[in-house]
This record gives structure tokens, C-alpha cells and sequence, in this order.
């Protein structure tokens, strides 16, 4: 076990009290304030700005929340035995590269970076919850193996597919413009059904209402509010930051981008999306940033209404054990001061 780890007793007098899922807050809402936070519930964190304020990030695990900090993250899990387990990792430093804070590129590097991190955490998760018995351990080859998986199946449905389904309609739907339209639409519907599938798939419900937990959590800690249960139930779990939102930015940034591109030939067609995926990620999470930090614009509702809206799909309402879980998980990362520096 990590050197890190310590142990906090359960707290048993907390009865879990499953809160009826709150509406929807479609027009700006002032209790959401300039923020932190992928369908896996990545969330992403990569402000580093000294005069602004600090914006964490974090993750659903299995039973358990991730936090990120400029130089570590912690993992608070709810073991087996109803206590909870903190860890703490040191964060890679190559995406504090200079290179990789400039505009645009920081969005990939963000995006890379909270991939792995996000696998490390969750595999962790996983190994503790139910690991004794299974002792899967993957290496860092196994790891890098199953994220180009990952990539390509990505790239396969959300570009691939529908750019390809496009092309197979070019008798009915005519034109570049049209036929980029309609490879938007397929891309857009992909991935809403995608994201409908995953939250009916039973196990990952549990997992969803640590993502709610994870929200109202940061929620509580930007309104400066104590950190306990009863501060983060109050709060919505549909956050502006949440990787959910950067996802569906993704999908709708690429449909402007691709508009301005060729058809023809088919392979060139395909080819030419899957080089501007990295710009189309670098403007997605500019956008998403810039979302986060002008909350209470309301001409800015439009690009965070429909993020917040699928968030009623990747997350659920978390009981108070849950709750606990997260604040333990920011917690550990504002105990071993992880301001900026
Ligand atoms: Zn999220």
C-alpha cells in the first residue's frame, strides 16, 4: 500500500439519503459561479493562472473520487469495509512545460493528461475495490495499449462512422456544406446515444452518483462554504466544467470547423477530420474554460445549457456517504496545499 494512505473510520451515523434529482437550471444560474471539472466523468483542471481563482477538477472512480491538484492527486475511496481510504500521487510534470500552456495546445495537452491520470485512477480504484481477488496490475505498455484502443474507437464511431454514412447519402444530400451538416448531425446523434447507453448500463450508476458527489463538492468549496455533507447536498450536480459538457463542446466545435472542408475523395475526407481533432480539441477546451469563468452571462447560456442538460444522463444524485467520499478526496489535496505556485 501507498505510503500516502491513511484510513478515516466510516462514519456510520450519516444514513444514506437518496435526494430527489433537482431540476435543471437552463438559464444562467447565479449559484453557479465561475468554475473547475468526460463521459468517463474526467474532469478538467489545468488552470494554472495566479490571480484567478484556483479551479479544481476531479473524477469518478469506483467507489471512490479523484482530485487534482497543480502537483498531485488524491483518491478518496469507500473500501469494502465502510472506511475511507485517501491516496495520494504526484502529477506528471510534462504538460507544465511552457510549450504546452500556450493556447490551443494546452487543450490537448489537458485532454492527454487527464486521460491518463484518469485511467491510473480508476484502475486503482477498481484494484482496491475488487483487486485482492482479480490481482490485474497493468504495466505502463498495457496501459498505453488500451488508451490507443480507447482513441481509435473514439475516432472509429465520432468520426469515422458518421463521416462515412455522410458519404454513403451524397445521392440525397447533396453538396459539401449539406453533407458536412448531415456528418454533424450523425456525429451529434452517435454521441448522444452513446451516452444514453452508458447510463443505463447498470454498474455505472454508483459510479455516476460519486460524479454528482464530485460536482457538488467543488461546487461547495467555490461558494467557500464549509466542507461537509450537509453544504454539498444543497448544491446542483450539473457542473459547467465537467468533461460531459467538454465532450458535447467537441462535437458541436467540430461541426463549424468541419463545415469549411472538402468531401472528396473519401479517404481524404476522413483523413483531413482526424488531423484537426487536436485544433478542434484546443478550441473546445478554450471554450470551456472561458464558459466556466463568464457562468452568469447569459448570453453564454447557450454553450453551457446543453452540456449541463446531458449531465442529467453521466450523473446522479449522491447519498451523504458519497458526499463524504469527495470531500475527503479535495480534502487531501487542499491539506498538502496544492495552490497554484
Ligand atoms: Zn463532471
Amino acid at each position: 500500500m501507498d505510503e500516502n494512505t491513511l484510513h478515516k473510520p466510516a462514519n456510520d451515523d450519516l444514513a444514506a439519503v437518496v435526494k430527489q434529482e433537482p431540476e435543471l437550471a437552463v438559464e444562467a444560474d447565479p449559484s453557479i459561479e465561475t468554475a473547475p471539472d468526460a463521459l468517463s466523468g474526467t474532469d478538467l483542471n489545468q488552470d494554472k493562472d495566479r490571480k484567478k481563482p484556483v479551479q479544481y477538477g476531479g473524477q469518478a472512480l469506483i467507489e471512490g473520487v479523484m482530485m487534482r491538484g497543480s502537483s498531485e492527486y488524491c483518491m478518496a475511496l469507500r473500501l469494502p469495509d465502510g472506511s475511507i481510504e485517501v491516496t495520494k500521487k504526484p502529477l506528471s510534470a510534462w504538460p507544465q512545460k511552457k510549450i504546452c500552456k500556450i493556447p490551443l495546445v494546452r487543450g490537448c495537452v489537458a485532454l492527454i493528461d487527464s486521460l491518463i491520470v484518469g485511467m491510473k485512477s480508476l484502475m486503482y480504484s477498481a484494484d482496491r475495490n475488487l483487486g485482492e481477488e482479480t490481482g490485474q496490475k497493468l504495466g505502463i505498455f498495457e496501459m498505453i495499449i488500451t488508451l490507443v484502443l480507447a482513441l481509435g474507437f473514439g475516432m472509429l464511431l465520432f468520426v469515422g462512422v458518421p463521416t462515412v454514412g455522410a458519404h454513403f447519402l451524397q445521392g440525397i444530400f447533396a453538396g459539401s456544406v449539406l453533407q458536412n451538416l448531415l456528418e454533424g448531425l450523425f456525429r451529434l446523434v452517435i454521441f448522444f446515444l452513446y451516452v444514453l447507453l452508458i447510463s443505463r448500463m447498470k454498474d455505472i450508476q454508483r459510479v455516476f452518483a460519486y460524479h454528482g458527489a464530485e460536482h457538488k463538492v467543488i461546487f461547495t468549496y467555490e461558494e467557500k462554504q464549509p466542507l461537509t455533507a450537509d453544504s454539498a447536498r444543497e448544491h446542483q450536480r450539473f457542473h459547467p466544467r465537467c468533461g460531459t459538457s467538454f465532450l458535447l463542446i467537441v462535437v458541436m466545435v467540430s461541426i463549424v470547423v468541419f463545415i469549411f472542408l472538402g468531401t472528396e475523395p473519401l479517404w481524404w475526407r476522413v483523413l483531413s477530420r482526424l488531423l484537426l481533432m487536436p485544433v478542434v480539441a484546443g478550441i473546445s477546451y478554450e471554450l470551456l474554460k472561458f464558459s466556466g469563468r463568464h457562468m452568469n452571462s447569459p448570453w453564454l447560456s447557450w454553450l453551457i445549457a446543453p452540456g449541463l442538460w446531458l449531465q442529467k444522463l453521466t450523473t446522479k444524485e449522491p447519498d451523504d456517504q458519497q458526499l463524504e467520499v469527495a470531500i475527503a478526496a479535495l480534502e487531501g489535496v487542499l491539506a498538502s496545499g496544492q495552490e497554484p505556485e
